[in-house]
């Protein structure tokens, strides 16, 4: 394993994007779900560091909001904010007497914070090889981003699936790349549409993801989360098509950063585009592909969040729209946290339904069932309104 600061740079062909004006939900539906192919696709490279796939998802979520006619917060919609990451570049292998293993499904790569004393115990074999330390454990670490901080760089681990085969590994060879990427220029992607009144409600979403394992390993995030991001976009061509104005000023903020410790959102808090004091609402959404079982909501319970939370279960018992809202404590799981120390903010994800595999390379558009449920979610999301 070697440490450099380089990473190298492809051409990308950007995606042509379609335009369609939603007429009615179901093209709303097939738009959200256009979007969720588009930023989960391989050409984005999982939405990180890696090939400057933030970027160039950035750049096609503000293209997104441009042909809407959504006004910019910042130049080019882009709130720009640096942060360390680290990424798995090119060539990344391992063969244990002999055998390739297929990286990601047979073995991972994890920073030191993962390391817990019980899976250290629980490893049939430990063994360091070129500097690096290769364990085997019988089920491997969910993948959490590589993010820096001064006890990552002391260790790699690489976890290896355990196999009667492998028990006694007698040649272990691998080739792994591990790049640190420091001041690292990412983006928050931010606009607006005017509205009746300067108080603003807020829609988030992240659009980062996990990158990619090597050159082979996509981590997609269809589900995590191009489906929130898609959603939020569906969101603003709802009421860039209405013909009027919102009543409130309408706020769109899509966030980088998240995967490695809500990074973007809370740059977003502390370096503000909007006065967080009007803000009657910031509604952070994450994970939406799924539904069939209905939403939850964090923040769901807190007294600030209580009124629009109500209207919400209220136009769903008269609609019948979704089986069930749950409704959960305050936690620092997603990008409204931040915000939710200085105005109501609330997060809601999907239950039940398709989705791809959380954190995995398998979290795929073709899995994602956000057109199943995008349309009665949404109208239910946007009976927040007095
Ligand atoms: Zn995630």
């Amino acid at each position: 394993m070697k440490y450099t600061c380089k990473y190298s740079k492809r051409i990308v062909a950007l995606l042509v994007l379609l335009s369609s004006v939603p007429t009615v939900m179901g093209q709303s539906a097939e738009y959200v779900k256009r979007v969720v192919c588009e930023l989960s696709d391989e050409g984005m490279y999982g939405r990180s560091c890696a090939h400057k796939g933030d970027s160039l998802a950035a750049e096609y979520i503000a293209g997104q909001l441009r042909e809407m006619g959504v006004k910019p917060l910042a130049e080019g919609y882009m709130q720009k904010y640096l942060t360390d990451l680290y990424s798995v570049d090119g060539e990344c292998s391992l063969s244990i007497n002999g055998r390739q293993l297929k990286p990601y499904d047979e073995f991972r790569i994890v920073p030191i914070r993962t390391w817990t004393g019980s899976l250290w115990s629980n490893s049939s074999w430990q063994q360091k090889s070129d500097g690096i330390v290769y364990m085997a454990v019988k089920q491997l670490s969910m993948q959490v981003p590589i993010k820096p901080s001064a006890d990552d760089l002391l260790q790699w681990y690489v976890q290896v699936l355990d196999s009667s085969e492998l028990f006694q590994p007698r040649k272990i060879e691998g080739v792994m790349h591990v790049n640190l990427h420091r001041d690292y220029v990412t983006q928050n992607v931010c606009g607006y549409i005017e509205g009746e009144s300067d108080s603003t409600v807020v829609f988030t979403a992240h659009y980062d993801h996990l990158g990619m394992m090597g050159d082979k390993v996509c981590f997609h995030g269809a589900h995590d989360n191009a489906s929130g991001v898609a959603s939020v976009l569906g969101i603003a061509k709802h009421y860039s098509t209405m013909g009027k104005k919102p009543h409130y000023t309408t706020v769109f903020m899509l966030f980088s950063g998240e995967e490695a410790g809500l990074q973007g959102s809370k740059y977003a808090v502390e370096h503000p585009l909007v006065d967080l004091k009007k803000t009657k609402l910031v509604v952070n959404l994450d994970l939406l592909c799924g539904g069939a079982e209905g939403i939850m909501i964090v923040n769901g319970k807190g007294e600030e969040t209580q009124p629009f939370v109500k209207r919400m279960q209220a136009f769903n018992e008269k609609e019948q729209l979704l089986p069930e809202i749950k409704l959960r404590d305050n936690a620092a799981n997603s990008d409204h946290w931040w915000f939710s120390q200085h105005c109501p903010a609330i997060f809601i994800y999907t239950l039940g339904g398709r989705y791809g595999d959380y954190h995995s390379p398998y979290d795929t558009c073709d899995k994602c069932g956000i057109e199943d449920s995008y349309e009665k979610v949404v109208r239910v999301i946007l009976n927040f309104e007095f």
